[in-house]
């Protein structure tokens, strides 16, 4: 049986740490402040947000939600009478100086791109790393916020002590939220990279010579034991809902018993990816930023 790569003790550790800052940056006033943007009546981001919200409040961040879903998403025009009220939200909260970190939340209404949206948030706010001015600091190595989920693949490898440098790492998914970005950071860590997405031919072929895989393709069970190499380290980033109201992965269970490590869902990925997005709040929050 493999090692689990479980989320649940780094993300508690992150947390503690955020708390501690978020407290001493209250105290010299104003308290750090996240502003979630949400424009859709999707229960999966509701869920997400709440729990985003929640986490926020237990660490002494402050956390605006701003809904935007029309009530009649069906009557001609109220998409893009959404989409523009997105955009003049983004634009205000940017602007805001009591606001320090910025979410827009996904899916977005009907045909609307998240790059294209994120464009109107103040880079210095974007802590989940959705401008593509972000990506692109990210991608030539300049300081950015990196998507919190990509960044959270990253950490929970380093806390599980799993070296990068000059191994053959596979992702799989090609999101600008967290393949590319996964990728991106993985290269910069100096392993190997190959991105696979929903064109790419003989799929386990590729994912078999990763020593390190991260999937996140949003396909429950998509990658089985054939996919993985013996004693590779599997990253499940998926989240896909099931008929019983839990969460699946990407990976089979029965990947645990060829890997030599395995990130389980829930309690892998997903827990870090929100510590991870309250300690870019603090760190967009601290003065050395402004
Ligand atoms: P997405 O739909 O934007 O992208 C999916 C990617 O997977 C695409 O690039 C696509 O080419 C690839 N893909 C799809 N089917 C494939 C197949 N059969 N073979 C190979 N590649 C395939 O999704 P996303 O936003 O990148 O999210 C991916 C998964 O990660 C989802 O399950 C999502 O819920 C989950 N997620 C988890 C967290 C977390 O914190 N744990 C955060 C964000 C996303």
């Amino acid at each position: 049986m493999s090692a689990t790569l479980s989320g649940r003790e780094l993300a508690a550790q992150i947390r503690a740490e955020v708390a501690e800052r978020a407290a001493g940056l209250t105290a010299a006033g104003p308290q750090p402040r996240l502003a979630v943007v949400t424009a859709t009546a999707d229960p999966a981001s509701a869920w997400y947000v709440r729990t985003l919200a929640r986490a926020a409040d237990k660490a002494g961040i402050a956390c605006d939600i701003t809904d935007l879903a029309p009530a009649e998403p069906d009557r001609p025009g109220s998409q893009d009478a959404t989409v523009e009220s997105i955009r003049v939200a983004l634009i205000a909260l940017s602007e805001n100086p009591l606001i320090h970190g910025i979410v827009l939340q996904t899916p977005l209404p009907g045909g609307a791109r998240l790059a294209d949206l994120a464009g109107d948030l103040d880079p210095a706010k974007d802590v989940d790393g959705a401008n593509p001015v972000s990506l692109g600091r990210l991608m030539t190595g300049l300081p950015a916020f990196a998507p919190a989920t990509a960044e959270a693949v990253l950490a929970l490898l380093d806390f599980h002590q799993v070296a990068l440098s000059g191994r053959r790492a596979v992702v799989v998914g090609r999101s600008a939220v967290v393949g590319k970005p996964a990728a991106q950071l993985l290269l910069a860590r100096d392993a190997t990279v190959t991105v696979c997405h929903s064109r790419t031919v003989d799929l386990a072929a590729v994912t078999s010579t990763a020593e390190v895989l991260v999937v996140a393709a949003g396909r429950a069970g998509l990658i089985g034991p054939a996919f993985v190499a013996p004693g590779a380290v599997v990253v499940d980033v998926g989240t896909n809902a099931t008929a019983d109201g839990g969460l699946a992965g990407d990976v089979d269970p029965a990947v645990a018993e060829v890997a030599g490590a395995l990130s389980p869902v829930p309690g892998g990925v997903g827990p870090v990816t929100t510590a991870v997005l309250l300690r870019h709040v603090v760190a967009a929050a601290s003065p050395s930023r402004s």
